[in-house]
């Protein structure tokens, strides 16, 4: 048995049955023991693939998508580039090497990492060390410039509660240790957080992630005193509140989300309604959702992709046309994923989202 199911079991055995939030925070996060800490999750070994580890392409047009947005914002000599959750760092690497094209973007970028994996930390230093970065665990308060953001597959990993319609009341779920496994229990009491739909219909099941809450205020309370944008990329419907998308993959394959915690990457849809919701709420423009296909197409990913190819081998080719259609298609991640920009005081709307 592992060790995080041990501090699982320890824990529910000393206050009763868990929140979903607190299992997928500490399987996901704990410092020792936790998914995060002791795997190496991306990639074609790993137990999933992200974009930016499926092509180069990804994060380059990412770059140029934030050199163009820097450029909208009158190209200030100084602006925060934040990334939330960098994973390897290829992302960032990949946008940084694309935009050496404006040596003044790079020149004015203040670069700071969100992490909290002091493993993935590492990877990060190790990939980007031509750059002066600051990381930090948590998004900090950054005054005084203008703010691009970016996070990709960051809000999914965020940890949810999961509540179910039963008898007139929404109940949260809980995870309980009964019979040597993991199994969901629902709270005898209706639940105390507010703001999900008044009624349901037996059994349906509402989300809510107080972190993405959380998060999406503090960026657009930012946007809105220093100007900038924020580009999200996830998977997600774009209305879709309610249903159960609380899901496991170990060995890019899905398995049971409560049968081997530490091991498995755990993730949840988000919720893009309520994120621009928020947004909007504070005076911020909002940019989609649209699809990443979409958006992909939009900043010029064939184009790129034919470039790369003209000075490929035949099996470089065959690979650039097949992480194409894996980025772009509907019945890969060209649907599923989506994009979503937020802005304040830039002079006209980020690329990738008119017609
Ligand atoms: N953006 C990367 C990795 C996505 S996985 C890519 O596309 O490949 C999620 C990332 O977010 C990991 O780096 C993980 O360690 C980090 N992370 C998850 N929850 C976090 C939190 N609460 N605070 C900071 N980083 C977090």
């Amino acid at each position: 048995m592992s060790d995080l199911t041990e501090l699982l079991k320890a824990r529910i055995a000393a206050e009763g049955p868990i929140s979903l939030h607190d299992y997928m925070e500490l399987s996901l996060g704990h410092p020792e023991y936790g998914y995060y800490a002791t795997r190496n999750p991306f990639g074609q070994d790993g137990d999933f693939i992200t974009a930016p580890e499926i092509s180069q392409m990804f994060g380059e047009l990412i770059g140029l998508w934030c050199v163009d947005a820097w450029a909208k914002l009158g190209a200030p000599s100084c602006f925060n580039l934040v990334e939330l959750g960098p994973g390897n760092g290829t992302l960032m690497a990949d946008a940084l090497r694309s935009a050496k094209l404006a040596p003044e973007f790079v020149a004015a970028a203040k670069i700071h990492l969100i992490e909290n994996s002091a493993r993935l930390k590492t990877v990060q230093t190790g990939k980007l060390t031509d750059h002066t970065i600051t990381w930090h665990q948590q998004l900090p308060e950054l005054a005084g410039a203008p703010l691009i953001l970016i996070a990709n597959e960051f809000f999914d990993a965020l940890p949810i509660h999961q509540f179910q319609f039963r008898d007139g009341v929404w109940r949260e779920r809980r995870v309980d240790w009964q019979n040597d496994r993991f199994l969901f229990t629902l709270e005898g009491s209706s639940a105390s957080i507010t703001g999900f739909p008044k009624m349901g219909a037996e059994a349906d099941i509402y989300e809510y992630c107080p972190l993405a809450d959380t998060l999406i205020q503090q960026i657009s309370k930012d946007l809105s005193q220093n100007g900038g944008t924020a580009l999200i990329i996830d998977y997600g419907a774009t209305d879709t509140i309610l249903g159960d998308s609380f899901q496991a993959m170990r060995a890019q394959g899905y398995v049971d989300p409560l049968l081997t915690p530490g091991e498995a990457d755990l993730t949840a849809h988000v919720k893009f309604s309520r994120l621009t919701e928020i947004a909007k709420r504070h005076g911020i423009a909002v940019h989609g959702p649209t699809s990443q296909g979409r958006f992909l197409e939009r900043l010029g990913i064939e184009a790129r992709a034919s470039l790369l190819g003209r000075v490929a081998s035949e099996t470089q080719k065959a690979e650039i046309l097949s992480s194409l259609r894996r980025l772009t298609s509907a019945e890969e991640m060209g649907t599923l994923f989506k994009t979503l920009a937020l802005s304040h005081n830039i002079q006209a709307p980020p690329e990738g989202f008119g017609e």
